[in-house]
């Protein structure tokens, strides 16, 4: 497609992703970033080998893995010390590895890259609303003071799992915010004792604690960081707060006597953050000028550590698309066929764990921690779990997983010129 011009709402993972494979594929793009000042913030995250492979083709994987924690696997055990489940990256193969990361060290990277990239970069703007031009040949983006910016000839949603955006569309959708979330501290790990695993504990299907760490996070600190989670009901977080934080930090360390180092460094409930889930579905992702990346068009619960890979795959099955295709309509076609089968396995297979793991449904928990082992001793499901971990499961069958671009990303001034994609062993 000859160049055109882009307006990308939301400088997260997926808008910052966007705006540097669409800007180096030769288009003229514009990000809107409601935040003024935007910095790195939240907590650990996973970054799968998925989201490796896209880092790779925007030339950032390598200065992002050496902030990061590398990850073997993941294990899960109950609170009467039973291991429900150990999984491995290498159960699959294909040399994968997961890593640790604070999310602020993924945005201060993309971040910095938008900044030196050839785009215009809006901070303090938020979008409101979108309004057709005349010709109906674009979108102009409305400003809460009525402003209209643009027109942009496509409109990029980014805005995350709360768009506004998305309320107006005309696409089928279902959002919903999950009663659940958790609470979150990113504290120091000095000796580097959690090194190499997720490491989870459950108790019922209200308990969920979890360690995972971190790597060395934004900035330039040298010490490793580890995130403690502790998944909550949204409607509990007062009632948290109230009972005071001895008694949770007992009650954490009780379940999780390795957690120990991590909860002395809680001294006010203000070091935790709580996040809350949601739940977002709609098909197809656009509509003939409008597409929905990242969060705004699939957010999940984070059962699988997927949010950010997925993301930064919707940026880069975007570029292709665009790349592949002389009609906008018939690229923004494109990119949604493209993105079902991936998306569509990730929205089902979290939709239906995350009550084993966060839900009021006590007989769900004694049904996890009954089949569980058994499910993870075959090898067939085995395989389909640690696939589906990586990034790289497109279906319930062990049918080809999603390739990887090539590792050696061939980033050219009119796109990825190079390195199609290519199956996987
Ligand atoms: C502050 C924050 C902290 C997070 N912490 C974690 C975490 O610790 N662990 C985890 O797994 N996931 C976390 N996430 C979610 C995770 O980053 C996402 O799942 C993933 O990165 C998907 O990215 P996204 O670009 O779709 O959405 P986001 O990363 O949420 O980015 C959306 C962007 O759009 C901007 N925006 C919103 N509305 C407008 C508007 N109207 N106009 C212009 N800009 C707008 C927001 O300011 C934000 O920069 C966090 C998200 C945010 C915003």
């Amino acid at each position: 497609m000859e160049p055109i011009d882009i307006g990308i709402i939301g400088c997260g993972t997926a808008g910052a992703a966007a705006a540097l494979f669409l800007s180096r594929a030769g288009h003229r793009v514009t990000v809107y970033e409601r935040v003024p000042d935007p910095g790195p913030v939240g907590a650990g995250i996973m970054l799968q080998p998925t989201g490796q492979a896209v880092l790779a083709r925007l030339g950032l994987r390598e200065a992002v893995l050496a902030r990061c924690s590398p990850i073997t696997g993941m294990s899960c055990r109950t609170d009467r010390g039973r291991k429900l489940f150990a999984l491995r990256y290498d159960d699959v193969p294909g040399d994968h590895l997961g890593y640790g990361l604070h999310r602020g060290l993924l945005f201060e990277h993309l971040f910095r890259a938008v900044r030196e990239a050839s785009l215009s970069l809006r901070l303090g703007v938020a979008v409101e609303d979108l309004a057709p031009t005349a010709d109906g040949r674009g979108q102009w983006f409305v400003t809460p003071e009525g402003e209209r910016l643009g027109p942009h000839t496509l409109c990029i949603v980014a805005d995350g799992a709360r768009s506004h955006l998305r309320d107006d569309t005309t696409i089928k959708k279902r959002v919903r915010a999950y009663p659940w979330g958790a609470l979150w501290f990113v504290g120091d790990d000095p000796d580097d004792r959690y090194h190499g695993e997720l490491y989870q504990v459950v108790q019922g299907t209200k308990r969920m604690i979890g360690l995972l760490p971190t790597g060395k996070g934004p900035g330039a600190a040298t010490g490793e960081k580890i995130s403690l989670f502790y998944s909550l009901r949204a409607d509990h977080l007062d009632a948290w707060r109230a009972a005071g934080l001895d008694a949770w930090k007992r009650e954490v360390a009780a379940l999780v006597p390795r957690a120990e180092p991590v909860l002395d460094q809680i001294r006010s409930a203000d070091q935790v953050l709580f996040a809350r889930y949601h739940d977002v579905s709609m098909y197809p992702w656009s509509t003939d000028r409008v597409v929905y990346l990242g969060d705004a068009g699939h957010a999940m619960s984070p059962q699988l550590g997927q949010g950010a890979n997925l993301a930064l795959w919707d940026a880069m099955e975007l570029e292709m698309a665009l790349s592949a295709h002389d009609s906008l309509s018939e690229a923004l076609d494109a990119y949604s066929r493209a993105r079902r089968p991936h998306l569509g396995f990730y929205q089902f297979a979290t939709r239906w764990l995350t009550p084993f793991f966060q839900s009021d449904l006590t007989p769900l928990g004694w049904m996890r921690d009954l089949g569980f082992p058994i499910a993870t001793s075959i090898p067939f499901l085995r395989r389909l779990m640690v696939r589906s971990m990586c990034g790289l499961a497109l279906g319930t069958g062990l049918g080809a997983p999603l390739a990887l671009p090539a590792p050696a990303p061939q980033l050219g001034a009119r796109g990825l010129e190079s390195g199609a994609p290519h199956a996987q062993s």
